[in-house]
């Protein structure tokens, strides 16, 4: 098997160097065991945390043994009776090539007609985080107005949609033109926080949207939360899925100095781990798969080739090289 392991902390963005490739002879497969054949590999901006030494919601990545990740592939040796050989699968065994896990640590794929890479975006952990938050953390109700940042990522981009479908106006913030004209193609007005302060987002979210929102889907912190703190409507919600513009600072920056508009607007901000509502996943795949099956949403991704490319697809997370879901294909 080949994987990649980190030796040490990084402190602020990580470089490429960090990220080593080793081998390792896997041993013979135990009672209950099951060896995969990656052919998906995911990378997520929660992985940066891992790699810090620090327990957050989730204990960090073990200096030295394989990283951890999402990972869709197929068995090709199996002692357990549940996955025989060919069988699908998805797991945690991600950053390396091949996998051997018991079998407890396995997945079947639903069957939707989907390209089985779906099942590490839209239709997987990222997609029921835009799902959650959006339903269960932020409870918009039809008609809402919505504002999300990172708007053309993963979770952002399927918020939109989401947002779109039972909305009044969606504005999506994102990071550069392709990904605006994408959002404006899906009827989202897009805004960019490029080259902008605080004031002056601010002031593009008002023209954007001059009622203000009830609902502002974080992904991203900072300037982007300053700002959807000035536009919020009395009794909005804000739900808090990410901040990943403080995700590689050595030193953490000064938040937003606004925060008395939750209590102006009377609104609620609170945060949320996907993990926490799984067991909400079989009603979102029921919501959501038919229309990823149908084409109702689109779920773009961007694909980096080879095992050899999962830490440059990492980084490239905190570049905004990504349009919806970043993925490696093995
Ligand atoms: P994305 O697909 O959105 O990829 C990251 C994107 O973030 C980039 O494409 C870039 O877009 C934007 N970005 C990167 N650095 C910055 C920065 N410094 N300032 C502003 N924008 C930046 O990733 P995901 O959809 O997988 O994740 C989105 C968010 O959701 C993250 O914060 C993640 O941690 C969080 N998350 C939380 C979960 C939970 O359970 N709470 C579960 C899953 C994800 P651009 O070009 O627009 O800058």
């Amino acid at each position: 098997s080949r994987y990649f392991t980190i030796h040490a902390h990084p402190e602020g963005t990580p470089e490429r160097e960090l990220f080593a490739l080793e081998t390792a002879e896997l041993p013979a497969l135990a009672e209950g065991e099951v060896r995969v054949r990656n052919t998906w590999l995911s990378v997520d901006p929660y992985m940066r945390g891992r790699m810090s030494g620090v327990t957050t919601y989730i204990d960090p990545f073990e200096l030295g043994a394989p990283l951890q990740g999402a990972a869709i592939g197929e068995v090709i040796e199996s002692r357990a009776e549940a996955f025989p050989t060919g069988t699908r699968v998805r797991h945690m065994g991600g950053w390396r090539d091949i996998a051997q896990l018991p079998a407890e640590q396995l997945e079947h794929l639903p069957d939707f007609d989907v390209p089985e890479q779906a099942y590490l975006g839209v239709l997987g952990m990222p997609g029921m985080t835009a799902w959650a938050g959006l339903n269960r953390i932020a409870e918009m109700q039809e008609g809402d107005n919505v504002l999300v940042s990172g708007a053309a990522g993963a979770v952002g981009s399927l918020a939109v949609q989401l947002a779109k479908a039972k909305g009044g106006t969606v504005v999506g913030i994102a990071g550069s033109q392709d990904k605006l004209d994408w959002l404006e193609s899906l009827g989202v007005k897009a805004v960019s926080y490029k080259d902008r302060d605080a004031d002056e987002l601010t002031a593009a979210l008002r023209e954007a949207c001059p009622e203000g929102f009830d609902v502002y889907y974080e992904n991203v912190g900072g300037i982007c939360l300053e700002a959807a703190l000035n536009t919020l409507r009395v009794g909005a919600r804000i739900a808090v899925c990410g901040m990943i513009a403080r995700y590689n600072e050595a030193t953490p920056s000064a938040g937003p100095d606004n925060l008395a508009m939750l209590l102006i607007r009377r609104a609620r901000m609170e945060g949320f781990i996907v993990f926490d509502h799984w067991a909400h996943y079989p009603q979102f795949l029921e919501e959501v798969g038919p229309q990823v099956e149908s084409g109702r949403l689109d779920d773009d991704e961007t694909v980096e080739d080879g095992l050899e490319r999962t830490p440059d697809a990492f980084l490239k997370l905190f570049e905004g090289a990504n349009r919806g879901k970043m993925l490696v294909r093995l």
